[in-house]
């Protein structure tokens, strides 16, 4: 089946499908938002994938970056190997909601969403599972610990989740509350940022607040370094281009009259484009050395990578907005969703190409609409119906 076929229409029912597994998603989904764990100790959910998976006939590993959980389905034919990811952990957050799925683990709740990643991806393994007969070519089903700025897929990577067998394509999305329930957006090319954290110590010399002449004040020096900061993206960044450069702490003294030896800085730096990002990290050390050396201090300037931007490759994004088109019609298919935040899955989208997607998921009526990260965010359930149907059509592209 070619693209134009699928687009426009569910051809193959994966909507109707979908919306009969309804009760089970938002089972499973309540189950997982009533139980959250944090980051790397998913133990409970990724048991309950791991058996369900299992049920279904998949060949399942689980422990992979210590709870991550892959299951595999081989069709009967020989065909591409498919990666869908799945993210499972929940935030620090204490949740405010009064719904009958609250959160029964106190300090920790599903404030992102990946209780119903993780909901989607077991109706995609049911979905597959029916047609493993008719299937040419491999699903990798990968559920992923600590998305949450703890890099669970650099780890999933390291302990060579991609591969044995080593994915073609890779899928992804994430329910979005910045967009309606029944919208779905896709793009191709950078759609979330590289992200750095940069920590710094301030060296000068300490001394009595009176006298200044006798020290090399690290507090002067810290302020004009955050001042000059901010020329690096207005002046060093093309205005075509886009980055983000964060002073985040700033932590120095401890009394109104002395002088303090040193003071300590951190921050976060956020670009698409490679080529700006040498520019930014190679102009941040410009700046913040050169500054401290002009006042007479020195810089301890040490940066870090976190991750790398999320690109998605141009073809699969073409296959996802055709099977988005055919769940929510083309008129409900959007691009151009973009953020300076960073995810993870760009470990896995710079080895395999790839499309992260985002899957609208706020209903403003009924009050489902809080911001990610938020003790009130809730989606509106229809983004589990509408995910697996989007991904089975996408899958269906490759696999069917
Ligand atoms: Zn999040
Ligand atoms: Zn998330």
């Amino acid at each position: 089946m070619t693209s134009n076929e699928q687009r426009g229409l569910d051809q193959m029912g994966f909507k109707t499908e979908a919306e009969l597994l309804r009760e089970q998603l938002i089972a499973w989904r309540r189950d997982f938002h009533a139980h959250p764990e944090l980051a790397f100790q998913e133990r409970r959910s990724a048991s309950i994938i791991a058996d369900r998976l299992r049920e279904l006939g998949y060949q399942v590993q689980m422990g992979i970056a210590t709870t991550g959980v892959v299951g595999l389905l081989e069709g009967k034919r020989p065909g591409p190997v498919v990666m869908v990811r799945f993210d499972m952990d929940a935030l620090p957050i204490t949740e405010e909601n009064e719904s009958d799925y609250v959160s029964q683990n106190p300090g920790v709740m599903h404030a992102c969403g990946h209780d119903g990643h993780m909901a989607i991806g077991l109706g995609i393994a049911t979905l597959m599972a029916r047609r493993r007969d008719e299937m040419a070519g491999t699903l990798k089903l990968v559920f992923q610990p600590a998305e949450e700025g703890a890099n669970g897929a650099e780890a999933m990577v390291k302990e060579g989740v991609l591969e044995n067998p080593r994915p073609d394509v890779f899928l992804a999305t994430h329910v979005w509350n910045e967009k309606p329930i029944g919208t779905v957006d896709v793009s191709s090319g950078a759609i979330m940022a590289a992200a750095e954290k940069w920590t710094c110590t301030v060296r000068g010399k300490g001394g009595h607040g009176a006298l200044p002449h006798q020290t090399v004040d690290p507090v002067v020096a810290t302020a004009q370094i955050v001042t000059a900061l901010q020329t690096v993206v207005s002046r060093n960044v093309s205005p075509l281009e886009t980055a983000v450069v964060t002073v985040g702490t700033v932590h120095g003294g401890d009394a109104f009259n002395v002088i303090p030896p040193h003071v300590e800085l951190s921050g976060t730096i956020r670009t698409y484009d490679p080529a700006t990002r040498e520019t930014v990290l190679r102009r941040v050390r410009e700046v913040i050395e050169g500054v401290a050396a002009a006042c007479g201090a020195a810089a301890e300037l040490e940066i870090v990578s976190l991750t790398p931007a999320v690109i998605n490759d141009a073809e699969v994004a073409e296959v996802v907005r055709a099977a988005a088109e055919a769940v929510v019609g083309p008129e409900n298919v959007s691009s151009g969703e973009r953020t300076m935040g960073s995810e993870d899955a760009a470990f896995f989208m710079q080895e395999v190409p790839g499309c992260y997607f985002f899957l609208g998921s706020a209903n403003a009526e009924r009050g489902l609409n809080a911001p990610h990260h938020n003790p009130r965010f809730d989606f509106d359930e229809d983004a589990l119906v509408l995910g697996v149907a989007v991904l089975m059509h996408a899958l269906a592209h490759y696999l069917l």
